[in-house]
C-alpha cells in the first residue's frame, strides 16, 4: 500500500476510474488490485479517500457467457480469414492489403 500513487482530489490521470466511474462505463474493477489513490483534504478530519481502478483491465459488467465468447471469437476469425484464400492467416487481414500477405505478395509478382 505504501507505493500507491496518491493524487489530488479532480487530478486523477486518464486511465484511472474510481469503482462508480467504472459502473458508470458499464464496467467492473474485475479483480484487479486499487491502482492509485485519491485524496480530498478536509478541514480537521483525515482526508477523503477515494480509491482508483485502471480502466483498461476494468472488464465488463455483463459476464462473458460461452455465447458472447462464441460470437466474439467469430468475429476474431472473420477478421483474421483471408477473403482470398480463404485461410485463417493467424493474424488479422491488413485493411490496406485487404487479403493475406501471402496472397498480397502473390498479386503484386502476378
Ligand atoms: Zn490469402
Amino acid at each position: 500500500m505504501a507505493t500507491l500513487p496518491v493524487y489530488r482530489w479532480r487530478l486523477a490521470p486518464d486511465g484511472y476510474a474510481t469503482r462508480r466511474q467504472l459502473r458508470a462505463l458499464g464496467l467492473r474493477p474485475g479483480g484487479q488490485d486499487v491502482a492509485a489513490q485519491l485524496e480530498r483534504p478536509r478541514r480537521r478530519r483525515g482526508p477523503l479517500v477515494a480509491y482508483l481502478y485502471r480502466v483498461d483491465r476494468a472488464k465488463p459488467v455483463r459476464p462473458m457467457t460461452p455465447a458472447r465468447m462464441a460470437a466474439l471469437e467469430a468475429a476474431m476469425r472473420a477478421r483474421r480469414t483471408c477473403p482470398n484464400c480463404r485461410r485463417d492467416a493467424g493474424y488479422c487481414i491488413p485493411r490496406s492489403l485487404g487479403m493475406c500477405v501471402p496472397c498480397s505478395d502473390l498479386e503484386s509478382a502476378a
